[in-house]
């Protein structure tokens, strides 16, 4: 699961990290009070920085023109209305970009230098680990093939979590000096907290900065700017507060709706409906769909327990997306039964009809029931064909799509 960048910044700070305070609108007119706010509770005043930032589950934002340094109130209002009214579109987005509900107005801050900090699991050691880097700000996917080098790893022991020793070492390498290398251990250790606390699977800083030395600061703030946090679905059910932050606007709807009932469904481009058990069945029917010259409009493991309900969802899925011009269904029943996936054919075309063409393969557990539910169906379901293996299947879909 993942959250907004407010809602991550909001678990970081009460890990102890610094991080400049913000307020979340959704309407251009709130942006105006809520730019005075923020530079009023910085202790800037009229005329001080602050940052809109739009509130999206993608990130490069600043790339995109969706993070924007306002000095007044007429610029935090300007730039709310255009990230408002236009689809945010970056690398992580596609092409197709996303809409911008919800703004970050922030109090700003002058930055010397820009670092990234994270932590993840690194499968090859089977320990989370805290990647740091003095090359913040940009993609660190570049940074990470450009100039390796430049990416610092440390391990994080299973019980013992991460040791200051180690935030300190990190610190130094990092190039902190003075009184920088104690706040940015405190954040590393707020940031490893965090990534404990709530069972993430990834905690990222970036960037982390240093703000130029003033009177009150003269070795400068290390302060977090930005942060993104992704948790363990697994985890989610002795995570309350984690999951409450859930924003299902972010989501796709279908995939959505499949969450809800168990399905594994992950939309894709193509146009031909899927709808399998089994997860490497699934992988393998599209691989030989793909192989047939067809493209798969989606991912769908309905499981071995799915109930009739279940599927017939899945039906409703697949078919309410547009681009579905066929449908393939291959069970190989082993606990899910063919007579189940035989009603839900059979309820999903009472409820929503197929128009497009079908094509069932069905073997194993019940299979001659479950044929035998088809056969009494078919003058219900006049585009169904039965193929009898998994090629015979993807060669009539495929056909019965292109022809
Ligand atoms: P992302 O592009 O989606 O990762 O969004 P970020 O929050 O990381 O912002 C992108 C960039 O905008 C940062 O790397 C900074 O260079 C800049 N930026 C963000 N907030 C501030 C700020 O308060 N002050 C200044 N000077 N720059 C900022
Ligand atoms: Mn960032």
């Amino acid at each position: 699961m993942k959250v907004h960048e407010y809602q991550a910044r909001q678990i970081l700070a009460e890990a102890g990290a610094p991080v400049p305070a913000g307020e979340v609108i959704e309407s251009a007119s709130d942006a105006a009070r809520a730019y005075t706010d923020a530079v009023t509770n910085a202790g800037l005043g009229e005329g001080g920085l602050a940052v809109v930032k739009a509130q999206v589950h993608a990130g490069g934002r600043g790339k995109a023109g969706f993070v924007k340094l306002v000095k007044s109130a007429g610029e935090a209002t300007e730039a709310a209305e255009f990230m408002l009214s236009n689809k945010m579109v970056s690398y992580q987005t596609g092409a197709e970009g996303l809409d911008v509900t919800k703004l970050l107005v922030a109090a700003g801050v002058d930055i010397a230098k820009e670092y990234y900090l994270a932590i993840t699991t690194d499968r090859a050691t089977r320990r989370n680990v805290m990647i740091a880097s003095a090359e913040g700000g940009v993609e660190i996917e570049q940074v990470a093939k450009d100039n390796p080098d430049a990416i610092l790893k440390e391990p994080i022991h299973p019980l013992m979590g991460l040791q200051p020793h180690q935030a300190r070492r990190l610190a130094f390498k990092l190039g902190f000096t003075g009184k920088q290398v104690g706040q940015a251990v405190k954040v590393m250790l707020a940031l490893s907290t965090s990534y404990h606390r709530h069972d993430c699977s990834l905690a990222e800083i970036n960037p982390l900065v240093v703000t130029p030395p003033t009177d009150t600061h003269p070795d400068g703030e290390v302060l977090a700017i930005d942060a993104k946090f992704n948790f363990d679905d697994n985890a989610l059910f002795r995570q309350k507060k984690v999951a409450a932050m859930f924003d299902a606007a972010e989501e796709n709807p279908a995939e959505l709706r499949a969450k809800e009932h168990d399905l594994s469904y992950i939309a894709l481009d193509g146009n031909i409906g899927c709808l399998v058990n089994g997860a490497g069945l699934a992988m393998a029917t599209m691989d030989i769909v793909k192989h047939h010259g067809g493209e798969p409009a989606n991912f769908l493991d309905v499981g071995g327990s799915a109930t009739k309900e279940a599927v017939t969802e899945a039906f409703r899925i697949i078919l309410s997306d547009e681009a579905v011009k066929g449908v393939m269904v291959n069970i190989f029943g082993g606990i899910m039964r063919c007579d189940v996936i035989a009603d839900a054919i059979v309820a999903a075309a009472k409820e929503v009809g197929f128009k497009v063409p079908l094509v069932v393969r069905l073997e194993g557990t019940n299979v001659e029931a479950g044929r035998a539910i088809l056969e009494g169906a078919k003058g219900d379901i006049p585009t169904m064909q039965a193929a009898t293996d998994l090629g015979d299947a993807a060669q009539k879909v495929v056909a019965a799509v292109n022809g």
